[in-house]
């Protein structure tokens, strides 16, 4: 049968997903437009497979700096037009949370490719304070200090104030008010602070508790009438001028934001109304990344675009604002996974396929009497349209029936395996007749998955997919070649850790089966993870001690030839053992004396034993992952 590349799409939902990112080009390969669909494309697996002739093993980390431009402009040109169709009379600011990827070069690019737009930063730990501190120089350019604070970080943000950084700390809580005015009182600052409330309308999807009674973070209406008292009272009312809220990751529906906003800027025009002089709202991140291509409210999509959102922002603003005849506030947004999630994406090979063996077994005639054999072979009997149902409950009784017997030792291994080949075999035609036939078999549901593949993939899903793992969230996963051919198999993936955990089964259009296509000896079958750059690498763990993958930065350019920016090697084995204290030179030296004892413990010939060392020591030099051709 033929297979198209318009089905691989259709397939995979690379039009929903990958909007004018990526496509399919007529060799079957996926295709990256990091500068827009018009201005020309990277075809991956040639670039993947450039990449490991230069040396750079897989798994890799792509990014891709022109997207990352391409979603600043695009949230940036959003607003413009909001502000701009409303008369709004408040400037836009983004602020990027450092916390959803805080690698130095993305931040770098970040702040190379918004300057001309003041992107901002939001930091919420002494860490990304320091990074927001150091790397940010203009003075148009807001950092928003949120989280949980100490006196040094407020002493911190204080003294960065006093040097002219247009710092702003979030207060969160009751507390941190009073030490912020002690703070400022005793080191003679003025300080500029935003107040975090906790808005009472819903968030939505997985992070829904950002927002409402539950939250953790943010005042209610009386803690924050409370903090502009204390203000007040020591004489700081000036210092009150940012409100901020955020109500949480992936909101998939325009209404949840609707409603956030609405309560924010009456809260905005009350605080105007108590005598502080504001002047930013700060609308946080939370506009969601749509997965799944399906452009719905549900988890893993979302049912509004940033022209829809940027609208929405400001005229519920706008509206408050005039209403009550405050100023137009400037707007600041902290969106951090639409910024980031398409600019990166994983690569990752497939080191081996397991599935159960379903080719029709030949019988040991001596066997073939063993009740356990006899009941599984009288089911071919029983095989038609009608009972399709019925044999496979009796055949998995009879297997069931089979380990029993195994296990008091009244069969032996071989009937055993005899009997699960039966089994397995039955199980194939069973699915076979049922997929060709009209009639309802509800197992049918069940009987996929247990035939399919399993795919073993050189990554560690611990470290590179983290949210696939904890949240059970759905990144899109294809192959990005062989897409003119059809995937006959079905699979899940299973990574390299040694924990059962360890598996996506899990797919975008809620399918626990991953259409592949069956492996080739001798060519590398190469897998994509897309939407990646937002939080996986930040959350990512050394479970098993598997480190950072490679990363590598690649640009299209003007010319419409791809070239590679930068190559920032992954984790070797030597630094993954750093992270837990173990000291490189100390390991080769208890290395050097094992090989020494069994030197003079005679098992070893002294060539055999030099041979031994340099090999064990070798891979303390090693990337942390596997080498198929090792
Ligand atoms: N701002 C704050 C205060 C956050 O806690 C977060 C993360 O949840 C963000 C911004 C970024 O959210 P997102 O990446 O969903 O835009």
């Amino acid at each position: 049968m033929t297979w198209s590349t318009e089905q691989s799409d259709e397939l995979y939902r690379v039009s929903g997903w990958g909007r004018e990112l990526f496509s399919i080009g007529n060799d079957g390969k996926l295709r990256i437009h990091p500068r827009g669909a018009e201005a020309g494309s990277i075809a991956l697996h040639d670039l993947c497979e450039s990449l490991v002739d230069r040396g750079v093993e897989l798994p890799m980390i792509l990014r891709f700096p022109e997207v990352l431009r391409e979603r600043i402009e695009a949230f940036g040109e959003a607003f413009d037009q909001a502000i701009e169709a409303q008369g709004y009379r408040g400037n836009y600011r983004s602020l990027y949370p450092i916390k959803v990827n805080q690698q130095r070069h993305l931040i770098e690019d970040l702040l190379r490719f918004g300057a001309h737009r003041h992107i901002g930063l939001e930091a919420g730990s002494k860490a990304e304070l320091m990074i927001a501190a150091a790397m940010l120089d203009d003075a148009q350019a807001p950092i928003v200090v949120n989280g949980s604070k100490d006196r040094r970080l407020i002493d911190s943000a204080l003294l960065l104030q006093r040097m002219g950084r247009p710092v702003l700390v979030v207060i969160e809580k009751v507390a941190e008010a009073r030490t912020i005015i002690r703070a400022a009182q005793e080191l003679g600052v003025r300080p500029t602070v935003g107040l975090r409330s906790k808005l009472s309308s819903p968030g939505q999807g997985r992070w829904e508790a950002s927002s409402g009674d539950r939250a953790k973070f943010g005042l209610r209406a009386q803690g924050i009438v409370a903090v502009v008292e204390m203000f007040r009272e020591a004489g700081m009312l000036d210092a009150l001028q940012l409100l901020h809220f955020h109500i949480g990751s992936q909101v998939g529906s325009i209404l949840t934001f609707q409603r956030a906003l609405r309560e924010a800027a009456r809260l905005y025009v009350e605080l105007v109304g108590l005598g502080a002089p504001m002047g930013a709202l700060d609308v946080g991140g939370g506009v969601g990344v749509d997965y799944d291509g399906s452009r719905s409210s549900g988890d893993g999509s979302v049912n509004y675009g940033l022209a829809e959102y940027a609208e929405a922002v400001i005229s519920a603003v706008r509206r408050a604002c005039d209403l009550s005849g405050s100023p137009h506030p400037d707007i600041y947004t902290e969106s951090g996974r639409a910024l980031t999630a398409p600019t990166s994406l994983l690569l990752f090979d497939v080191l081996d396929v397991e599935a159960p063996t379903t080719i029709a077994p030949t019988i040991d005639p001596s066997l073939a009497l063993d009740p356990a054999i006899a009941e599984l072979m009288a089911l071919y009997g029983e095989l038609n349209e009608g009972q399709l149902q019925q044999v496979f409950h009796n055949a998995r009784y009879a297997r069931e029936r089979a380990a029993e017997r195994f296990a008091a030792g009244d069969i032996t291994l071989p009937t055993m395996a005899q009997a699960e080949a039966l089994y397995w075999h039955l199980c194939a035609r069973i699915r076979a007749m049922a997929e060709a036939s009209d009639q309802p078999f509800e197992d049918l549901a069940a009987l996929r998955p247990m035939l399919a593949s399993t795919y073993t993939v050189n990554l560690s899903i611990f470290q590179s997919l983290p949210d696939a793992w904890a949240l059970a969230h759905r990144f899109p996963v294809l192959p990005i070649h062989r897409l003119d051919e059809e995937p006959t198999e079905e699979g899940v993936l299973v990574d390299l850790t040694c924990d059962s955990d360890g598996v996506i089964d899990e797919f975008i259009g809620n399918a626990s089966l991953l259409p592949l296509h069956p492996t080739r000896p001798d060519q590398p079958y190469i897998l994509a993870a897309a939407l990646v750059g937002a939080y996986q690498e930040t959350l990512g763990d050394l479970h098993n001690l598997y480190g950072d993958p490679n990363a590598v930065h690649v640009s299209l350019g003007e010319t419409g030839c791809w070239t590679i920016d930068r190559v920032v090697e992954g984790d070797r084995v030597d630094e993954t053992l750093g992270y837990v204290q173990f000291d490189a030179e100390d390991l080769r030296h208890r290395l050097r004396q094992k090989a020494e004892a069994a030197l003079s413990e005679g098992r070893l010939k002294p060539a055999e034993a030099r041979a031994a060392l340099r090999q064990l020591q070798d891979v303390l030099r090693d990337t942390t992952y596997l080498d198929p051709m090792a």
